[in-house]
C-alpha cells in the first residue's frame, strides 16, 4: 500500500456485525446528536434524554435495551443517518494519535479494521480523517 493513496476505506470497512453496540461502551452523546436525533425520531430534547439516555460521569450516554445493545440497534443502527459523533468517528479517533497501538487492539473487538498496516499509514489516515471532522 502507498502511503501516498492511503484511505479511510483502505483501513476499515464496517462489516455491521453489530458488536461495538453491544455492552455499555459509553456511546456518549454531544447537545448536537441529542437534537439530531430527537429531531429524526420525533422527539423532544427533554423526554429524549429521560427514555433514551443514562448518565455517566454526569454526561448522557445512550441507554442499552435488555439484549445489551444500544436502544437504537435493531439488526442495523436504526438511526444510522444522525448516529451521534462517537459512532460516526470509529476507529478515526484521536487515542490512536495518542498511541498507534490502540488501533490493533480496537481491531480485537472490531472485525472491520485491517491490522496488515504499518502504524505510519494508520496515523497519517486517522490525522486526516480528524482534520477532516474539525
Ligand atoms: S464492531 Fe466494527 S465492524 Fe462491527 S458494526 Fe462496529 S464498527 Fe462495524
Ligand atoms: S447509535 Fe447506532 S451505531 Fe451508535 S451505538 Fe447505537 S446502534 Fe450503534
Amino acid at each position: 500500500m502507498q502511503s501516498k493513496t492511503v484511505q479511510s476505506d483502505d483501513l476499515f470497512k464496517c462489516t455491521m456485525c453489530g458488536d461495538c453496540c453491544k455492552g455499555y461502551g459509553g456511546t456518549f452523546v454531544t447537545r448536537e446528536d441529542i437534537e439530531a436525533i430527537a429531531g429524526y425520531i420525533k422527539a423532544d430534547h427533554e423526554s429524549f434524554i429521560l427514555k433514551y439516555c443514562e448518565m455517566s460521569g454526569g454526561k448522557p450516554v445512550l441507554a442499552q435495551g435488555k439484549n445489551g445493545y444500544c436502544v437504537f440497534w435493531d439488526k442495523i443502527c436504526t438511526i444510522h443517518p444522525v448516529k451521534p459523533h462517537m459512532c460516526r468517528q470509529w476507529p478515526f479517533i484521536k487515542s490512536v494519535l495518542a498511541d498507534t497501538d490502540n488501533w490493533y487492539v480496537m481491531a480485537g473487538q472490531c472485525p472491520g479494521i485491517r491490522t496488515d498496516v504499518p502504524a505510519n499509514l494508520i496515523r497519517k489516515c486517522v490525522e486526516l480523517e480528524l482534520s477532516k471532522s474539525g
